[in-house]
């Protein structure tokens, strides 16, 4: 195509900043962040993020020096996703339920030259700080007690509010370092690039049905895999964003009815949390709400629970290598006709990839080849497209083995179906082998959690003398429900599942929980083996 080559005139490098410059010069006085009492148009919010950069730029802060953060979903943590990719330095998202040990690891690990800490983590922060050596700006929003440190609203009033922000060299410079919620082990710090987090923003707000008209509610922690791009892709779409510092039914609630939100997701604890909420808690809202859940599989249950509350769900799988979302579970056509169960049963299926993402297969783990699309054969689903991490930093064993052949290998075992989406079985390390059968934990959680009075289940190996291993249940009951006996539990999964995959051992009580909301399966395989 002669005269028709790249024109490099239009060529700009792609990065989700571009998108808080474009709402600022279109929309300034739409609300872009309500917090609490306060209100931040767009021309406000691009103004203050200008500040910050700006601020952080004259103390020396520039590209690819890493910017940690410590805080609730505040509007200061909307704000560093906008402000330091401007510099083209990298925002390390801290997960604020970890311990001073884990936090000084990442902050050392992340060579972290900035760390901006909200007053309610300034004590955690202050014991991080003190577990590690080397020079950090400590900048805190509100009051932290940590000695030495920079008020935020002083940076931003040092700053220039019409600062002309460099952004990134290139599109695949890094913007962001996520450390893994260490489900799996130590945790890893997975780097995206401005490429990938702009395409992902995309991608997951025509997803999710982001409109200017949306209000999304933060009853996800933002540090999540950058809220799984959410405060970027609300701005893509000029929404406003509603934040909430701590996740409590009442609150959600009433937010859901005072700004009327549109838009909220989690993982399923929290959806259990909605759902089950007491009576008192409950405010009546007359809006659509969408739903977004991911993180762990979701039972079909809790997605019945929800839409009968007038939520509508979406159900997302992804990782934090992923930027999050991966794939969505689309509702095919036909799937309106099918019977309440089976069309719940469909909607707990992981789906398919993202439209910004090249693409999400099943494939045979040994031979490196797609499974059979027959909805039977297990295999590992692998990930690839724009919004793939670049890498772990500093570690490149791990990064080679997670991205082996160009595809992320994700650790989850999956069926793949003939209409081209996947559906988990188990993490690899969670699947359960008794007497040479492999059963899928999940399978058995999903039969567990139709039982009236269970709330959440979970499945696990335990060592078993005839059988190698046999599935061990633990459960938590719905408030108020009185918990079935062993024994009615048993003859319960008997009459809904196949001999070999009914629990030996049931065990009631709370469920230990990871920091983003995930039950901790290594715990409980412990606590199996002790029985
Ligand atoms: P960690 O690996 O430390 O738990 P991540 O947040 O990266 O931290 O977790 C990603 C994993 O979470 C996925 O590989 C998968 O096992 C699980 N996961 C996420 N979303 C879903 C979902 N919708 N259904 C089932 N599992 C999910």
């Amino acid at each position: 195509e002669t005269g028709l080559d790249r024109n490099p005139a239009n060529y700009v490098p792609l990065t989700p900043v571009s998108l808080l410059a474009r709402a600022a010069a279109s929309v300034g006085g739409r609300v872009a962040i309500i917090d609490g009492a306060r209100r931040l148009t767009y021309a406000d919010l691009y103004t203050r993020c200008r500040r910050l950069a700006s601020g952080l730029a004259r103390r020396g802060i520039g590209r690819l020096d890493t910017v940690a953060i410590l805080a609730p979903n505040v509007a200061e943590m909307i704000e560093a996703h906008f402000a330091v990719p401007m510099l083209g330095a990298v925002l390390n998202p801290l997960n604020t339920r970890l311990d001073p040990a884990t936090i000084a690891f990442s902050l050392d690990h992340g060579g972290a030259r900035v760390l901006i800490v909200e007053a309610e983590y300034g004590a955690l922060a202050a014991r991080a700080l003190a577990d590690r050596a080397g020079p950090i700006l400590v900048v805190e929003i509100g009051t932290s007690g940590i000695a030495g440190a920079v008020p935020y609203e002083t940076l931003l009033a040092e700053g220039d509010p019409a600062y002309a922000w460099p952004g990134p060299a290139d599109e695949w410079q890094s913007l962001c370092l996520l450390y893994t919620s260490g489900t799996t082990g130590d945790p890893k710090g997975a780097v995206y690039s401005h490429r990938g987090a702009y395409l992902q923003a995309l991608g997951n707000a025509v997803t999710f049905g982001f409109t200017a008209e949306s209000a999304y509610l933060w009853t996800l922690p933002m540090f999540h895999c950058s809220g799984w791009s959410y405060p970027w892709a609300s701005v893509a779409a000029c929404a406003t964003q509603i934040c909430l510092r701590k996740v409590e039914p009442a609150a959600i609630f009433a937010l859901i009815a005072e700004h009327g939100v549109t838009h909220l997701c989690g993982a399923p604890i929290v959806l259990s949390m909605i759902a089950h909420a007491p009576a008192s808690d409950r405010v009546p809202f007359r809006q659509r709400v969408r739903c977004a859940v991911g993180g762990a599989a979701p039972s079909s249950t809790i997605i019945r629970t929800m839409e009968d509350l007038g939520f509508q769900v979406t159900h997302l799988y992804g990782a934090t290598e992923s930027y999050g979302p991966a794939t969505v579970c689309l509702e095919q056509p036909d799937w309106a006709d099918l019977p309440d169960d089976d069309r719940y049963a469909r909607m707990a299926r992981q789906g398919v990839a993202l439209a910004t993402l090249e693409a999400a297969i099943v494939a045979d783990p040994d031979t490196d080849q797609p499974v059979l699309q027959d909805g039977l054969t297990v295999g590992e689903i692998c990930l690839r497209g724009n919004t793939v991490m670049k890498g772990y930093l500093g570690n490149p064993d791990a990064t080679a083995r997670a991205l082996a052949g160009g595809w992320y290998r994700t650790g989850d075992l999956a069926v793949w179906h003939p209409d081209g989406s996947v559906e988990i079985k188990d993490r690899a390390k969670d699947i359960i082998i008794s007497g040479g059968e492999n059963i899928s934990s999940l399978e058995v959680e999903e039969v567990l959690m139709r039982h009236p009075a269970v709330m959440l289940a979970a499945v696990v190996a335990r060592p078993d003398a005839t059988w190698g291993e046999s599935p061990c249940a633990f459960l938590e009951m719905k408030p108020g429900a009185t918990a079935p006996t062993d024994r009615e539990l048993i003859d319960f999964c008997r009459e809904r599942m196949a001999r070999f995959k009914v629990p030996k051992t049931v065990v009631f009580g709370p469920l230990p929980k990871t920091s983003t909301g995930k039950i901790q399966k290594f715990v409980l395989r412990e606590q199996a083996r002790a029985l």
